[in-house]
C-alpha cells in the first residue's frame, strides 16, 4: 500500500501497568487514517499520532449513524512474534457490513497491510503476557456534512488500537444471563448481521436491565416469535444437548462470528457432533428438565469462550452443568488462545504472522 505519511509522536504515552488493562480503556501511540470521496475513492492513506478528530457537526453519521466497525486482536506469541487471528474474516465482514450500510468496501489486501503496519508501529503496545493482547478497531464513519438521508459521498476509514487483559483474569468463571423476551437486537432484514454502532445502541437497555437485575448477559430471541435463540449479549452462543453441540443458524439478523466460525471448525476437526439449526428457548429448558442440558457458551474476540451458569426465562431459573464450566467449553477455549497465544500447534492455519 502507498501511505502518504507516517508521522510518529513525537509524545509517546507511558504504557498501562499490565495487570490492569481491563477492556478498551488505553489507546497506543498511533491510528491509522484513510479518506474516501466519490471521485478518488479510498486515498491518502496515512499512520499519525493518536488523537481527537475533526468532524462537522453535521456529519451524517452523527444524525443517521452509517458506521462499520470491526474488533480482533494482535497476540504476542511465546517467542515475541506477533500473531493475528484470522484477519482475514474480519475484513471480509466488514466488507459485508458497508455493503448492509451503503458504505464503500474497502480492498482486502490494502486493509490487512493497513493492519499489519498500524501493528508494526505500535508492537510495543502488544502486552508482554501471553494472556494479554492488543485489540485492534477498525471503523467507517460517513463524514460528508448532510442532513439528507441517503447513502453519504464522504468517509473515513480509521484503524485504532488498545492494549487488553484477559477476560477472565482469574480463570473461566461462568456467567448468568437473563433471556431477554421484551426487547429484541435485531430482526429479519434489518441490520443484525452486520457490525454496525446502530445494533448496538438499539440492545444498551436491555443490557442495562439485565445487569440491575444480578444478571451479566442477556439472551436475545428472535425479534419476530421471540422464540428462537439468537445470540448472547455480544457474542453468539453455543449448547451441547445430548453430546449434540447446536449452535442458532445464520438467519441474517445473527452477527456471524469469527469465533463462532472457528468453534464449528475445531468441533468438527475434532469429531465432535455440532449442528446449525433454529434452537427454541422452550427446547433448551425442557431440555434441562431431562437431565440433557449438558453445556451452554458465548463465543467471541474478547472473552474467547464465555461459558453459561445459569439462565433465567419468566419465571422459570435454571442451572447449567451445575454452575461449573462444561468439559467441552474448557478444551474449546484452551485450544483456541493456545493457538492465538502460540502456545499449541495450528491445525487448521489460522495465525497469521
Ligand atoms: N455477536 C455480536 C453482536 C458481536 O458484537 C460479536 C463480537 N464481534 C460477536 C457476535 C462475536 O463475533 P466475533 O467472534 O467475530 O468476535
Amino acid at each position: 500500500m502507498e501511505l502518504l505519511q507516517v508521522i510518529r509522536t513525537s509524545q509517546p504515552k507511558s504504557k498501562p501497568n499490565e495487570g490492569e488493562l481491563g477492556f478498551g480503556k488505553y489507546f497506543s501511540d498511533h491510528m491509522f487514517v484513510a479518506d474516501y470521496t466519490s471521485e478518488r475513492g479510498w486515498h491518502d492513506a496515512r499512520i499519525i499520532p493518536y488523537g481527537p478528530i475533526s468532524l462537522e457537526p453535521s456529519a451524517m453519521v452523527l444524525h443517521y449513524g452509517q458506521e462499520v466497525f470491526e474488533g480482533m486482536k494482535a497476540y504476542r506469541g511465546m517467542n515475541g512474534e506477533i500473531n493475528l487471528f484470522r484477519p482475514e474474516k474480519n475484513i471480509q465482514r466488514m466488507n459485508m457490513s458497508c455493503d448492509r450500510l451503503g458504505i464503500p468496501q474497502v480492498d482486502p489486501e490494502w486493509m490487512l497491510e493497513a493492519i499489519c503496519k498500524l501493528v508494526e508501529i505500535d508492537g510495543d503496545w502488544i502486552p508482554q503476557r501471553v494472556e494479554n493482547s492488543l485489540y485492534i478497531r477498525p471503523f467507517i464513519i460517513a463524514t460528508e456534512p448532510c442532513l439528507g438521508v441517503r447513502a453519504a459521498k464522504e468517509y473515513q476509514l480509521l484503524i485504532i488500537t488498545s492494549p487488553v487483559g484477559a477476560y477472565y483474569s482469574s480463570g473461566l468463571a461462568p456467567v448468568s444471563i437473563y433471556v431477554e423476551d421484551q426487547y429484541v437486537r435485531a430482526v429479519r432484514g434489518g441490520t443484525g448481521a452486520a457490525k454496525t454502532s446502530i445494533n448496538y445502541a438499539s440492545s444498551i437497555k436491555a443490557q442495562e436491565e439485565a445487569k440491575s437485575q444480578g444478571y451479566s448477559q442477556v439472551l436475545w430471541l428472535d425479534g419476530i416469535e421471540q422464540r428462537y435463540i439468537e445470540e448472547v449479549g455480544s457474542m453468539n452462543v453455543f449448547f451441547k444437548v445430548a453430546g449434540e453441540v447446536i449452535t442458532p443458524e445464520l438467519n441474517g439478523s445473527i452477527l456471524p462470528g469469527i469465533t463462532r466460525d472457528s468453534v464449528i471448525a475445531m468441533l468438527k476437526h475434532w469429531g465432535i457432533p455440532v449442528t446449525e439449526r433454529k434452537v427454541t428457548v422452550e427446547e433448551l429448558f425442557e431440555a434441562h428438565q431431562q437431565g440433557k442440558l449438558e453445556e451452554a457458551f458465548g463465543t467471541g474476540t474478547a472473552a474467547v469462550i464465555s461459558p453459561i451458569g445459569a439462565m433465567k426465562w419468566g419465571e422459570q431459573s435454571i442451572q447449567i452443568n451445575e454452575g461449573h464450566i462444561g468439559a467441552v467449553s474448557g478444551r474449546l477455549y484452551d485450544s483456541i488462545t493456545g493457538i492465538q497465544q502460540g502456545k499449541i500447534d495450528d491445525p487448521l492455519h489460522w495465525r497469521y504472522l
